[in-house]
């Protein structure tokens, strides 16, 4: 049987994409065979699209972080032919071959079964920025949220959108900092109630604190921002670090931590345990707006990835992008 596949070739260092025909026998091992019906455009699939970080060491090589499909094949007891899965992370479309395909063979322990409620589309709607955004904030609540505004940096890329949203149909106050002031109808739709800009929060801070303004926060971009607002956080509150696409240092003093108390926690949604996960796309499936999930989402074919890779490193897109990989 032969499969359509975004497949990434490499030469003197130059990483190629091209849509192309596979043959299953070409397919890696793993015991549960999936009929891929949507995969999803992440920052980190930028990133791989392009050579940058250096994330894929073996090619060619089939990209796309997370998918979401039907079981076509399975010698796993735990999983039959028909079950609707979804899969994030596992470093699949990284080291083993991910989600940019109509076909994908992985090992059952990386695959979680649809919550009934969510379509293959919504789950990937959701996708690895969604979920990350769910971790974020069930990370948050779990240590505590301030009366303080919750603030979402990179507001209007995929983790952000979906942070905003997810944050306001739990009931907090949500303030979105973007460096695209026109998108601030679009997350004021999603749920933020203040936009602040992208180049306040840039900006060095004044000193090792400032008033305290936030009562919680999810960082999509790192480096100065995050920085910045450790000094802004309110009393006992938290910073769930979740990207850096404004870049990987921290330069910060120990202030924030001794005199306020702030909590600065780390997420990975690559390989955080079973339960935490399959509780995050349960409450992911009671949380969201369909409506609302479905403003943010763009829906491309196999064939717009490579370009799209680019446009994500360049802070171009917007919201969700879902692949439909059968297009
Ligand atoms: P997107 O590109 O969709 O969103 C990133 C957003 O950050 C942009 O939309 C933009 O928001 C802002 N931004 C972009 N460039 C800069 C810059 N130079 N300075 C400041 N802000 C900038 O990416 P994702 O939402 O998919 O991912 C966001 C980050 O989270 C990435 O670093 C990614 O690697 C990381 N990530 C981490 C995961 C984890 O498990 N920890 C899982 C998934 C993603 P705006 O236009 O609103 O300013």
């Amino acid at each position: 049987m032969t499969f359509r596949a975004v497949l990434l070739t490499q030469e003197d260092r130059k990483v190629t994409a091209e849509v192309t025909q596979l043959e299953d026998a070409q397919l890696p091992d793993g015991e549960v065979t999936v009929d891929i019906s949507y995969s999803t455009l992440n920052y980190k699939d930028g990133m791989i699209l392009n050579g940058v970080g250096r994330l894929v060491r073996d090619y060619p090589h089939v990209p796309g972080i997370d998918f979401s499909g039907i079981v076509s094949k399975s010698a796993d007891a735990r999983f039959v032919e028909g079950d609707r899965v979804v899969l994030t992370g596992w470093k699949v479309g990284e080291v083993h071959w991910g989600g940019y395909a109509e076909r994908a063979r992985v090992s059952g322990d990386w695959l979680v079964k649809l919550p009934t409620g969510l379509s293959e589309f919504e789950a990937m709607s959701v996708g690895t920025a969604g979920l990350t955004s769910m971790l974020a904030m069930q990370t948050l609540e779990d240590h505590g949220i301030g009366s303080g505004p919750v603030l979402v940096t990179g507001a209007a890329g995929g983790v952000g959108s979906v942070a905003v949203h997810l944050l306001s149909q739990a009931g907090y106050e949500v303030a979105a900092s973007t460096g695209r002031p026109e998108t601030s109808d679009y997350l004021t739709n999603l749920g933020a109630s203040q936009i602040v800009s992208r180049e306040e929060l840039a900006e060095p801070a004044s000193g090792p604190l400032a008033s305290e303004r936030w009562g919680g926060c999810i960082d999509a971009v790192g480096d100065t921002t995050l920085a910045h607002v450790l000094t802004e956080m309110q009393y006992g509150a938290s910073v769930a670090a979740c990207g850096l696409a404004g870049g990987h240092d921290l330069s910060t003093t120990v202030i924030p931590f001794l005199l306020r108390g702030v909590n600065l926690l780390g997420i990975d949604s690559v390989v955080c345990p079973f339960e935490t996960r399959n509780r995050a796309w349960s409450r992911l499936d009671e949380l969201l707006d369909r409506d609302t999930l479905s403003q943010m989402t763009t829906m491309v074919g196999l064939a717009d990835v490579p370009k799209l890779g680019s446009d994500i490193l360049a802070g171009q897109v917007r919201g969700r992008t879902v692949v439909d990989v059968r297009a």
